[in-house]
This record gives structure tokens, sequence and C-alpha cells, in this order.
């Protein structure tokens, strides 16, 4: 009896479900690099050419393990061009009694899978991905009868049921969250560790050349590829932050600082989300650092609550609320995502910079991602629908589950409040505060209205006047609206003719 066990994209673990009552002198494993997963949307080349060279390395691990791997190629003569259609041809090339798969990371994925026991007329067993720490029925039921959803809330459970940075029933430190010692601005002159970087093998070189060829109109850089593709070497990137960026992790953790796109981030989430690194060996690394006396607490917690808070908290989300969670919009914004996000051509200096950095590495860090890249279009009012595609491209740590509820919830507020109490939205003043952008800036962070003046600050009121009616009962936002009900008429005016100009001129912004 030959189960056929299929191995996606980002199921590279080898303690993954689908692998796990492996007979290895029986059963075999599929892999198959297809266009249709890598064109629905075109994302970044150094995105797929990071899976794919992390696919074959990890086929490559399971054969001298003794597994037989059918290893499908881009551009193999027979590549069926979907998972489905191959699929189909290893069950009719051999006697297989049933297909064994781990739940994909995206609806629409789980919604072919769960047709195939139909469609293909075998057993298809499509087990739960337990390298979450939260299972989908765990987080159902904590969600179960809450209006809202608080990560906050979400993260103490989180911590009191694995016993994480736990002292007793308490807290170690007295509090749960330590962000007031954290969000500090940059210093001018800091050091920062270089990322831990890998030279291509021969087997990431062939990939590079394919996707060089195959996806030349997609977004994005190839040059001097050096994503870890094997669970070895991202484990040494995870030793490599543990030990030279972890320290200092909470205190920069909001900063932006010009030129410099890794900051004392982990870099971490690539692997995270393909499957070569597990989220809970990620907790124990950090938590034993706090305990050996090498990271200090505000950092370790702050991270730990990165991957044991929001990561598990908002695929929960997605799940629990797909497919309407696609489709909201708040806001009922509509206007098109801007061609800069694209190119980086714009004099906004903040959104050339985290363009600049997407384009090239496929990585840009949070804040970027949430305050200068997302407060963006917020403010601007762009179709969620366009956003979310955009961000689905460019990030090679992106996939639906994750992507979706930062963009749509986290980021545009496009569920009402559902994930976040208030949207973060934001003026200049603030990217001002943790970075040193607005000093080259063609524009003046200081000036609020006319010509030069900083585009954030008038968006940010203007955005606010806008909502005001699905606003103003936000007890968060309170405040801004009581200081918008002292404006004068002129101030209000300008705010609203200054974001009207450059709303209509976006392309030479
Ligand atoms: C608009 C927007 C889009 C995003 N899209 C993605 C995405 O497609 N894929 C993705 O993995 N993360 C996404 N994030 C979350 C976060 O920005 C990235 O996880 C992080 O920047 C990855 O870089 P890092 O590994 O250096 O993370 P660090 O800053 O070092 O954080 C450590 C880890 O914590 C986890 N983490 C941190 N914040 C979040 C979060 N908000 N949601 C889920 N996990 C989190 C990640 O696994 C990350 O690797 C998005 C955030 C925003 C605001
Ligand atoms: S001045 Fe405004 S647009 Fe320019 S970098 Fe600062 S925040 Fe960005």
């Amino acid at each position: 009896m030959t189960v056929l066990r299929l191995i996606l994209g980002d199921q590279l673990s080898h303690q993954i479900a689908s692998l796990r009552d492996i007979h290895i002198d029986t059963d075999i494993v599929l892999m198959a690099e297809v266009g249709a997963e890598v064109t629905y949307v075109k994302h970044h080349k150094r995105k797929i050419a990071f899976l794919f060279a992390a696919m074959r390395h990890f086929a490559d691990e399971l054969r001298r393990a003794g597994t037989t791997v059918i290893y499908r190629h881009l551009d193999d003569p027979d590549n069926g061009g979907s998972l489905e259609s191959e699929v189909k041809q290893a069950i009719a090339a051999r006697q297989i009694s049933k297909l064994v798969v781990t739940m994909p990371g995206e609806y629409r994925l789980m919604e072919i899978m769960k047709s195939w026991q139909s469609t293909l007329g075998i057993v298809v067993e499509l087990r739960e991905d337990d390298r979450f720490l939260c299972s989908l029925d765990k987080f159902a039921t904590w969600a179960d009868g809450r209006r809202q959803l608080r990560m906050d809330f979400f993260y103490r459970d989180m911590r009191r049921d694995y016993n994480i940075l736990m002292d007793g029933s308490e807290p170690i430190g007295g509090k749960w969250n330590f962000d007031s010692d954290n969000r500090e601005s940059p210093k001018a002159g800091m050091v920062i560790p270089p990322p831990l970087q890998f030279a291509p093998d021969d087997m990431t070189s062939d990939v590079l050349g394919l996707v060089a060829a195959r996806c030349a109109d997609h977004f994005g850089d190839l040059d001097d590829f050096g994503f870890a593709v094997t669970r070895q070497q991202a484990l040494a990137v995870l030793d490599h932050f543990i030990d030279q960026r972890l320290p200092d992790f909470g205190r920069y953790q909001d900063a932006m600082l010009l030129d410099e796109p890794w900051l004392y981030h982990s870099h971490i989430g690539f692997y995270l989300n393909a499957g070569l690194l597990l989220p809970a060996e990620v907790i124990a690394a950090a938590e034993t650092a706090y305990h050996s006396g090498r990271a200090p607490l505000n950092s370790v917690e702050g991270f730990i609550r990165q991957i044991l808070g929001w990561r598990e908290f908002v695929r929960g989300i997605y799940w629990l609320k797909m497919p309407g969670y696609a489709d909201l919009n708040f806001f009922e914004a509509e206007r098109d995502l801007p061609e800069f996000f694209w190119t980086g051509n714009t004099k906004m200096l903040c959104m050339a910079q985290a363009v600049d950095a997407t384009r090239k590495y496929a990585y840009a860090h949070h804040i970027q991602r949430l305050m200068v890249l997302g407060n963006f279009a917020l403010l601007a009012g762009v179709a969620p629908s366009q956003v979310n595609a955009w961000f689905l491209i460019v990030y090679a740590d992106a996939y639906e589950w994750v992507e979706l509820p930062n963009v749509s919830g986290m980021v545009l507020f496009a569920d009402g409040g559902y994930l976040a109490s208030k949207p973060y939205a934001a003026g200049g003043a603030y990217i001002n505060r943790m970075s040193n952008y607005c000093r080259e800036c063609h524009y003046k962070v200081s000036q609020k209205n006319g010509a030069a003046a900083c585009p954030f600050n008038y968006l940010y009121w203007d955005f606010l006047i806008r909502n005001r009616p699905k606003l103003q009962d936000n007890a968060r936002l309170g405040m801004m609206y009581r200081s918008l009900d002292r404006m004068d008429v002129e101030k209000i005016a300008a705010i609203r003719h200054d974001a009207d100009q450059f709303l209509a001129a976006l392309p030479e912004a």
C-alpha cells in the first residue's frame, strides 16, 4: 500500500504532520514547482528563488535519508502547471492508495484540496498544521463570544498555557509587556551587525538562473542572493540573531535608519513561514538567552510576543474569518495603488527607502511595512484588494494567512476594528521621531500645509475628517477628534485642499 505524501513549498519541516508516520520503504513524497502557484500573483523573484532553492535542498535531504521523492522542476517538459495536475500524474503512474497532505496556508488552496477526494477518486487525508502553537479549534474556542479580538489577552493565555517567561502564575518581571522600555529612536553612528548571508551553492545557482529566465517580468531583484536555503543555515541565522541582535531588538524595534534595511530585527520570518525553523524552538532559544543573562527581558519579551502572540493571533483570525475577510473594506477605500509602490520613484524619502529595500531584498522590517507603506495606503484610501495583492507579492515571508490579517486588519482597519482597537494612522512626526529620513527628504516634516509640507501631515488629518462618521466614537481617537474640533475653518480647508491636490497628482508625489 503506497501513500503519496504531498509537501508544499512552505512545509519544509521534517516534523511536518504529513511526514510523521512515513514508511520510507513504500511511501512516496511529491514536491512540485508549479506555474499556477508562482504566477496567480506574480511573486517577487527573490521569494520564488528562495522557495524553490529551499524545496530542492529539502528534497535532497529526504532522498539522502532514504525516502523516494518525486520532484517536479518548473522547467520539466511534463510539468502539469498546477498541484492538482502533478498529484494526478503521480497517482496515474503508481498504485497509490491514499494521499496525505498537511493543510495549506491559504484558503483558496484549502478549498481545492478539500475537493480532491471526489475529483481524484482516492482517499485524501488533510492534516492540521501542528507546527503552529495554537490549533484552529483552540483559537475558535478562545474567540467565541468576543465581538472584538485583542492580541494582548490572547498572548497572556498563550504565555500561561506554554509556561513561557512565567514565574508561577505571574509573568516574569511583573508585567506582560515591556514596550514602555522599547521604542527608542535610532542613534547616530549606531554600528549594526550585518545579517548572516550564504553564497549560493550549485543547486541555488541553478534556481537563480531559472527564475531570472522564467520570471523576468516579476517585481524585484535577484542580485547578491544570500538567504538561508536549508534548515542548518536557518538555524545559524537564528543563533546569529540571538547572539548579536536580540539584546538590542527591543530598544530599536520601531527604529528606521537611512540605508539600513535590516537593523536589529531577526530576519527569520522567511524561514519560520517556510518551515525551516519552528516557532517553538525560536521562542525557546530567546527564552534561554534571557535566563542565561545574554539578553534583557524587554527584548526577549518583545520578540517572543511577536511569535507566540501576533503570529499565532493573525493566523487564528485568518482561518476564523475567511473567506469573507478578504473582501472587507470598512472605509470603502477605492483608490488605485500608486505606481511608486513598484518603482520607488517618489520624493517621499521614507516611502522610497521602504520600496527600495523591498525591491532589493524582498524584505522591509515591520515599522516600514506598518508605519510607512501601510500608513500611506491607509491615509490615501487605497483599495484593500490592491494593497493586499502588493504585500502578498513583494515579501519573501508573505503567505495569505499572515499577510491578509496584517494588511486588512492591522494596517487598513478594513475589518472595522475586529483585530485592532484603532487604525495605526500617523503623521510625519511619528516617522521623524523614529527615523533619520526626514532631514534628507524633499518635503519638510515640520510644515503642516503647502507644497513643501510633508504629505503625511495633511493626509493624516484629512483621513480623520473624511472618516469621521466611522471613527469619532472610537475612544482611542477621542483626543485627536478634540484637537480637530479646535482647528479653525481655514486650517481645515487648507488640509482638505492640500490632500485633494496631492492625491490628484499622486504620480508626481
Ligand atoms: C502590512 C504588513 C504586512 C505584513 N506581512 C507579513 C507577511 O506577509 N508575512 C509575515 O510573516 N509577516 C508579515 N508582517 C509582520 C512583520 O512585519 C513581519 O513578520 C516581519 O517584518 C518579518 O521580519 P523579521 O523576521 O525580521 O521579524 P522580527 O521583527 O524580527 O519579528 C520576529 C518574528 O515575529 C513574527 N511577527 C512579528 N510581527 C508579526 C505580525 N504582525 N504578524 C505575524 N507575525 C509577526 C514573525 O514571524 C517575525 O519573523 C506584516 C506586517 C505588516 C504591518
Ligand atoms: S518628511 Fe514626510 S515624506 Fe519625507 S521622510 Fe519625513 S515623513 Fe516621509
